[in-house]
C-alpha cells in the first residue's frame, strides 16, 4: 500500500449528465448546498464541476442517485470532449465501454449535437466481460441514455463492418481499452505498477504484462481505424506508460496515414502534451497525476475527411 503522503487527494469531480439536468441548474443546486467558494466549474471541460475533496458521502447525494450527476474523474471525462465535434445524426461506437461512464457522457454530447426535439444519432457500446456488461446496461438506463445507446456483449475485435451493415456508417469511435491502470494508482491508493517495485522478478512480470496489453491496444486501434466511414477515432488509456501510449500511437501511424488519417491536436487548451517520441507528439494529451490533480491519463485523436 502507498503511504499517506504518496496517496494523492484530488478534488471531487462530478460530471453533469445533460440528458437529465443542465449544467447551470446543477451548479445552482450545488452552490446552494455547499456554498459558492466550494463549487467550481472546470476550466477545460464544460460538463465537469469540482467540489472540495472533503465532501463525503457523495454517492448518496440525490443528484447522483437520480443520475443527474456522475462521479467521474476529470481525465476520464476528456475523451468524449476530444471526439467532438460530432454530427447529431452520427452513428458511433464505444468499443470497450463498461461500466459506461464515457458511453453515457458520449450519449449526452450526441444528444446536444442533435436538433432540438430528439437525438437522431446512435451509439453501439461493446464489452466482452459479462459482469461489467451488466453494470454498463444499468448505467445506461440510470443515466437516461437507453434511446441512444445499444449495449452489446461482444468482442470489439470481432465486429466486422463488411459483414454487418449497421456498422458501415460508423463515423466516430471511442476506444478506451483495458490498460495497466498505472495512472490511477495514487487515487485508488493501492500498489500496481507505478515503478514502485523493488523486486526484480516482479518488475519483469510487470513489463511483460504491459507489453501484452500494448499489443492488444495496438490491435484494437488498427481495427478502429479500419472502419470504412470512420472520421474521428479517440484512443485513450489511464496508464502513464509510454509503451501503452505514445508507442501504441507510433506503431499504427504509418497505416493510419495510408488510410488518410492525421493526428489532430486533441483538447487544444490542455497544457500537458505527449512525450516527444516522434514528430507531432504535441498533438497528444497527457495527464500527470502528480501535477494535474486527477488520475494519470493519455489520449490521441485521429481525424480524416468524410468519405
Ligand atoms: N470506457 C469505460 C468507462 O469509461 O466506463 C472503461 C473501459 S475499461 C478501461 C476497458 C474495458 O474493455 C473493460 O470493461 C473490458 O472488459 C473491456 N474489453 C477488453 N477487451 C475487450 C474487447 N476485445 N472487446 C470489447 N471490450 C473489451
Amino acid at each position: 500500500p502507498l503511504t499517506p503522503t504518496q496517496q494523492k487527494v484530488f478534488p471531487r469531480y462530478v460530471r453533469v449528465n445533460t440528458l437529465k439536468i443542465q449544467v447551470d441548474e446543477a451548479l445552482r443546486q450545488l452552490v446552494e448546498e455547499y456554498g459558492e467558494e466550494s463549487v467550481k466549474k472546470n476550466p477545460y471541460l464544460d460538463d465537469v464541476i469540482e467540489l472540495p475533496p472533503n465532501v463525503t458521502d457523495f454517492y448518496g447525494h440525490r443528484l447522483v442517485r437520480g443520475g443527474s450527476l456522475v462521479q467521474q474523474g476529470l481525465s476520464s471525462c476528456m475523451p468524449v470532449h476530444a471526439l467532438e465535434p460530432l454530427g447529431g445524426d452520427w452513428t458511433l461506437i464505444d468499443a470497450c465501454s463498461a461500466p459506461g461512464n464515457k458511453t453515457t457522457q458520449l450519449a449526452a454530447h450526441l444528444a446536444s449535437a442533435g436538433e432540438a426535439g430528439g437525438c437522431q444519432g446512435k451509439i453501439f457500446a461493446f464489452d466482452l466481460d459479462p459482469i461489467r456488461f451488466e453494470r454498463l446496461r444499468k448505467n445506461v438506463r440510470h443515466c437516461g441514455a437507453g434511446r441512444i445507446v445499444t449495449p452489446e456483449l461482444r468482442d470489439f475485435l470481432g465486429v466486422d463492418p463488411s459483414k454487418e451493415e449497421r456498422f458501415r456508417e460508423v463515423r466516430g469511435i471511442l476506444l478506451d481499452p483495458s490498460c495497466s491502470g498505472s495512472g490511477t494508482v495514487h487515487s485508488r491508493g493501492d500498489y500496481l505498477i507505478a515503478g514502485g517495485s523493488k523486486n526484480q522478478e516482479r518488475t519483469e512480470q510487470d513489463k511483460r504484462r504491459v507489453d501484452t496489453l500494448a499489443s492488444f491496444q495496438e490491435k484494437c486501434l488498427r481495427h478502429a481505424l479500419s472502419f470504412p466511414k470512420v472520421e474521428r477515432v479517440v484512443y485513450s488509456t489511464c496508464s502513464i506508460h509510454v509503451r501503452e501510449n505514445e508507442q501504441v500511437v507510433a506503431s499504427v501511424l504509418a497505416e493510419a496515414e495510408r488510410l488518410g488519417f492525421e493526428l489532430e491536436r486533441a483538447l487544444p487548451q490542455w497544457p500537458r502534451r505527449g512525450f516527444p517520441l516522434f514528430e507531432g507528439c504535441d498533438n497528444l494529451v497527457r495527464v500527470n497525476p502528480n501535477k494535474d490533480k486527477t488520475d494519470g491519463f493519455f489520449l490521441a485523436l485521429f481525424v480524416r475527411a468524410p468519405r
